[in-house]
């Protein structure tokens, strides 16, 4: 077997976002970089390739354009309402997120624009909260779909990279997979790991883990960007917060490739590294079996607007604030306090057409596309975007039906061993339609699907004109059964504000450097409890650039 020995000014170990942002920022103060990946060179760019591409961005002119009034003092009150910091330690997040609003209210725009970025001018309303104007959630539209979706975002520092090691300052290591970190004297000197066999599958694809080689590389710094544990179940439910959350489930299924499997982070814990909020982790309720799967278990989130309605795994209607769209994890936690790990859409055509989208570059190949051309024929032509579409008729967890009780008989062979009750289900569907007679009502869903059709990006391509779920004229119905779909991870490793590991006392870990969601999108936990969406991608840029201006 062969035996590998390199050297560098800094070794990066992942070539995702945050990985490809600090391998850019090392190169530009004329360091040598050495970028390992423990996948092949089809998958650089890592999640952030299959992401939607949206960034959390505050006072921009595409919300001042959509007639959005956002502020910097707005977003830190949502965000330390989601965040609800509660631990001593929460003290580097905290300093995290504070620097990360001063970004995202000031430079952040203009940075990307310098590398191409443009976005989407329809502002998306994601993740509205759980109630309380002090509480969890954007109050404001704050989601700025990358053009290009993540691909878009990827691509410039994929192009930089590619531009350095042309010209010699970096070396791309693929197939390298890092086991743990050389240590002398206290400080990190440099990694050693596995080479593994070639790999041919597509992006995203699991790969195989034959070694055929290993190796040791030295470097000043270590830049540690390995990203989450969402594709390793086990971690997940190791770390799962039962009191918080209820009992982790079962069955879930998977939001990230296989090669997000959280073992660097282990690693770097064993060789001395701090690791904070493991605890906290965002994990979606809207999870759908993908019919067309590239990774094992492979899951795809639909991003709901306000309308479809909501029935835990008993069948009873789930009360505001857990309504489409509003509060992922407490949603989370109401499903599963049902008893059941599944919950079940119950929607008119008219309401999928307007309001599914599903998260993923290769979910909305429009956007992706970048032209308006393609956007205009998928998103307002006939029907649902043909992604959609395609999951209604092809998707495991999809029934339509004409009416209600043939709709409700299909989705009790999706779960047999927990039906539904038609009659049940109608007279709340029912009570509801009562409620869309006025233009105003007591019901907090109508209430609040009226809300957002306030707002003029709603209104055009997001929330279906109220109407009766049991009018013919609106149908067929369709009832989806929703899993639970793992994604993030919260915590991770400790870091200050430079991107340097702490170790489990507080004090430096020499040599050694984190970024992205391995160092829980920054300083190991800088979301707290509950994120506000946009904030990994642009967690992943911000803590990128500051480790590869540190590093
Ligand atoms: C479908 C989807 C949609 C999303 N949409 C959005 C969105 O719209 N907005 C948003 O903010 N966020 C979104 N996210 C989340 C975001 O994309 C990720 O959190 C982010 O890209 C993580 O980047 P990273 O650099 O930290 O890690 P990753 O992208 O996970 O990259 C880590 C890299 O490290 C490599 N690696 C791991 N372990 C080792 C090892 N031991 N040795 C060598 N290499 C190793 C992996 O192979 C991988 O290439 C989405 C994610 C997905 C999957």
């Amino acid at each position: 077997m062969a035996h590998l020995e390199n050297k560098a000014d800094v070794i990066v170990v992942g070539g995702g976002l945050s990985g490809l942002v600090a391998a850019h920022e090392a190169v530009s103060r004329g360091r040598s970089v050495l970028l390992l990946d423990q996948e092949g060179a089809q998958s650089l760019g890592g999640q952030a390739w299959w992401s939607l591409g949206g960034l959390f961005m505050v006072d921009t002119p595409e919300q001042r354009r959509m007639g959005i009034r956002d502020s910097r003092a707005l977003a830190a009150r949502d965000w330390y309402g989601s965040a609800q910091f509660d631990r001593p330690e929460d003290a580097n997040p905290r300093a995290y997120a504070e620097a990360y609003l001063d970004f995202a209210a000031g430079e952040m725009r203009g940075w990307l624009q310098g590398f191409g970025m443009r976005w989407f001018p329809v502002v998306g309303w994601a993740e509205r909260g759980g109630a309380l104007a002090d509480g969890h959630g954007n109050s404001v539209p704050r989601f700025h779909i990358t053009w290009g979706t993540g691909t878009g975002v990827v691509k410039p520092f994929a192009a930089l990279a590619h531009e350095a090691a042309a010209a010699g300052r970096l070396t791309f290591g693929f197939r390298h997979r890092v086991r743990g970190l050389v240590v002398e004297g206290g400080v990190v000197t440099g990694v050693e790991g596995d080479v593994l066999a070639e790999a041919q599958e597509v992006r995203g694809a699991a790969t195989n883990r034959d070694v055929t080689g290993s190796f040791r590389y030295t470097g000043e710094s270590v830049v540690i960007a390995t990203g989450g544990i969402g594709g390793n179940h086990d971690l997940v439910r190791r770390h799962w917060p039962e009191d918080r959350l209820g009992k982790a489930p079962k069955f879930m299924v998977s939001g990230v490739p296989d090669y997000v499997d959280g073992q660097m982070q282990i690693a770097a814990e064993a060789a001395g590294a701090g690791v904070i909020n493991a605890d906290r982790m965002w994990h979606y309720t809207e999870g759908l079996r993908n019919w067309d799967p590239i990774w094992p278990n492979h899951g795809i989130r639909i991003l709901p607007g306000p309308s479809s309605m909501w029935f835990d795994g008993n069948g009873k209607r789930m009360e505001a604030p857990y309504l489409p769209g509003f509060d992922t994890l407490g949603t989370l936690k109401r499903i599963l306090a049902a008893g059941h790990e599944h919950s079940w859409f119950i929607l008119t055509q008219k309401i999928i057409e307007k309001e599914f989208a599903l998260s993923g570059s290769e979910q909305n190949p429009d956007l992706t596309s970048g032209k308006w051309a393609e956007v205009l024929k998928q998103r307002l032509g006939k029907g649902a975007t043909p992604a959609v579409e395609a999951f209604k008729s092809n998707g495991a967890d999809f029934v339509v039906a004409d009416d209600l009780e043939t709709l409700v008989a299909g989705m009790n062979q999706l779960a047999p061993d927990a039906p539904l009750d038609p009659a049940a289900i109608r007279a709340q569907i029912e009570a509801r339609d009562a409620q869309i007679e006025n233009p105003y009502a007591k019901d907090a869903q109508v209430i609040a699907i009226r809300g957002a059709r306030a707002y003029r990006g709603d209104r055009l391509i997001r929330t279906a004109k109220p109407h009766r779920i049991l009018d013919p004229s609106a149908g067929p119905l369709i009832g989806v059964k929703l899993n639970i779909l793992t994604r993030k991870s919260l915590g991770g490793l400790h870091t200050d504000l430079t991107g340097q590991v702490l170790r489990p006392n507080g004090s430096p870990f020499s040599g050694l450097f984190a970024a992205g969601e391995v160092a829980g999108f920054g300083g190991g936990g800088y979301h707290g409890y509950n994120a506000l969406e946009g904030t990994f991608l642009g967690g992943c840029l911000f803590s990128g650039r500051l480790a590869g201006r540190h590093a």
